[in-house]
């Protein structure tokens, strides 16, 4: 095989999924890793919100649910998921944002990405008193003190026992996102790669 060739096989296995609070940084350093290791980003909420804007009966469904701050129920989120993983810009790999979001979902990942599974669970972690202050200086209407608690605590309550299960498989890593974008994109990739082990590809 040409390095080429064999750049593209492991390039072609990278299925990751990450994990981060509102305010994180997610969004901008998804776009990054999507860009450098050419895997396509695949985000649950964007995807409900460009349904939502496109105002088809399920878009405009989703957004009720989005809306009231609750999640869509599994079977649609893992029928959504199950297609989209499953199209062409996804065969390179992925990076997959917002999913999964309970154990249900996990296993529905895992089953439908049979017999490989998921290699990689992110945490971009940035402490909850650092986020709040991005959050409040944006000065968003919906960004009260109290309702960035709420999904805080939502989002502590949700994730804590995915990245468990992750975890327990030795399949978690923890990357401090506390920094510029650029350290931050940096610690992923040099944490991806050496998890990957693809420094020596
Ligand atoms: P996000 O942009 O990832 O925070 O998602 C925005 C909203 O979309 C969430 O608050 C949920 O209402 C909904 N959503 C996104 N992903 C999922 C998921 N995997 N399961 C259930 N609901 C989801």
């Amino acid at each position: 095989m040409t390095s080429a060739a064999s750049e593209n096989a492991k390039v072609q296995s990278i299925r990751l999924v990450i994990f981060g609070r509102q305010g994180a940084g997610k969004g901008t350093q998804c776009a990054r890793l999507s860009e450098h290791y050419q895997i396509t980003h695949v985000s649950t909420g964007d995807m409900l919100r460009g349904a939502a804007d496109a105002g088809t009966p399920f878009g405009l469904q989703a957004k009720e649910i989005m809306d009231r701050g609750e999640l869509v129920p599994d079977d649609v989120m893992i029928g959504l998921v199950n297609e989209r993983l499953h199209e062409d810009d996804c065969s390179h790999g992925f990076l997959l944002d917002g999913f999964p979001r309970t154990l249900d979902q996990v296993d529905a990942l895992e089953e439908l990405l049979a017999p490989a599974s998921v290699q990689l669970a992110l945490n971009l972690d940035v402490p909850e008193d650092v986020v709040m202050d991005r959050m409040l200086a944006r000065g968003r209407e919906d960004d009260t003190p109290d309702a960035i608690r709420k999904r805080l605590d939502l989002y502590e309550a949700q994730t804590a026992p995915l990245l468990h299960w992750y975890s327990d498989r030795d399949l978690a890593l923890r990357i401090d996102g506390v920094g510029t974008e650029d350290e931050v994109a940096q610690r992923l990739v040099n944490a991806i790669d050496s998890f990957l082990q693809l420094e020596n590809s």
